[in-house]
């Protein structure tokens, strides 16, 4: 079955999904996109992705083609047409395709909304069992990482570089710091039992799963800070791990080729683990 794709306002084969070469999606990564999990055919921490995208499209004072109650209503429509049960839907908001390409905005034009899904096991990702590798990077990011712009060079290299190293991850480094990881917010558990996250700031995106996290911690009388840490404290922790919608809380069990801890996933990771997807199940719509 060819998957189904959302395009301004039609449902379409992926294959025949497309926009016009002078969007400015495509032409100067002028957009925002979200990613939210599917479990078992409902859309997890939906909310919380659609007051992202709202924040983000705001910061660049792009308007929403759709109310993100319609935007939601899409969301679903697509996954019963794809008949998704586990995975993700990808949705992604341009300043649109204006008749050429001058870069201040252009009048008149309607904004691209774009949406596709795909699968993956998000709970059963082998992954989760034995964790994953990082390897550091440069943070060689703009300015505004708070917002969730398509313009992902420095990602795609980051993780590239991961890629080729063999590791699942790139944690981005400034100022002797890690910000976050190419695509996940990123955790370590110290030896005292205290859950470090790096504050939310225009050095990192306010990751949906690590507000929820944090917040499901804290439920629970876990001592969080949020703060900055570099790599030697991550190598001194007892636990580190990163969170995101397509992974959800994963454990990382090496960094630069160097074991955290023991070098498998903790007790803490896998608690949290359990805990986020029972949170999720709940809370899916
Ligand atoms: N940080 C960056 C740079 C990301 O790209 C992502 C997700 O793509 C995250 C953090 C995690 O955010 P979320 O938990 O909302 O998926």
């Amino acid at each position: 079955m060819e998957k189904i794709a959302y395009v301004n306002g039609s449902f379409v084969p992926l294959g025949e999904a497309k926009v016009s070469i002078l969007d400015r999606g495509f032409l100067f990564a002028d957009g925002i996109y979200e990613v939210a999990a599917v479990l078992d055919g409902r859309l997890v921490d939906n909310a919380s992705h659609l007051a992202r995208l709202e924040r983000s499209v705001g910061e660049i004072s792009l308007p929403l083609p759709e109310t993100t109650e319609r935007i939601q209503e899409i969301q679903k429509e697509l996954v019963t047409r794809n008949q998704l049960a586990n995975g993700m839907v990808y949705l992604e908001v341009t300043r649109g395709a204006d008749a050429g390409r001058d870069f201040a905005f252009p009048k008149g034009v309607k904004p691209t909304l774009i949406m596709f899904t795909s699968e993956k096991d998000i709970v059963g990702a082998a992954s989760a069992r034995t964790g994953i590798g990082v390897i550091t990077v440069p943070d060689i990011r703009w300015a505004r990482r708070d917002i969730k712009s398509v313009a992902l060079l420095a990602q795609v290299l980051a993780k590239q570089a991961a890629a080729e190293a063999g590791a699942g991850e790139a944690w981005m480094i400034e100022d002797g710091k890690v910000t976050e990881g190419g695509s996940s917010s990123a955790f370590i558990l110290t030896q005292d039992d205290v859950l470090v996250t790096r504050q939310n700031g225009s050095e990192i995106l306010p990751g949906c799963t690590r507000k929820a996290v944090v917040k499901l911690a804290e439920e629970r009388q876990l001592r969080v800070e949020e703060r900055a840490f570099s790599v030697e404290e991550a190598l001194a922790a007892k636990e580190a791990f990163i969170t995101s919608a397509t992974v959800f809380v994963q454990a990382v069990v090496s960094i630069d080729g160097k074991p955290v801890a023991s070098g498998k996933p903790g007790p803490m990771t896998r608690r949290l683990r359990e805990i986020y997807v029972d949170f999720a199940r709940a809370t899916a719509v």
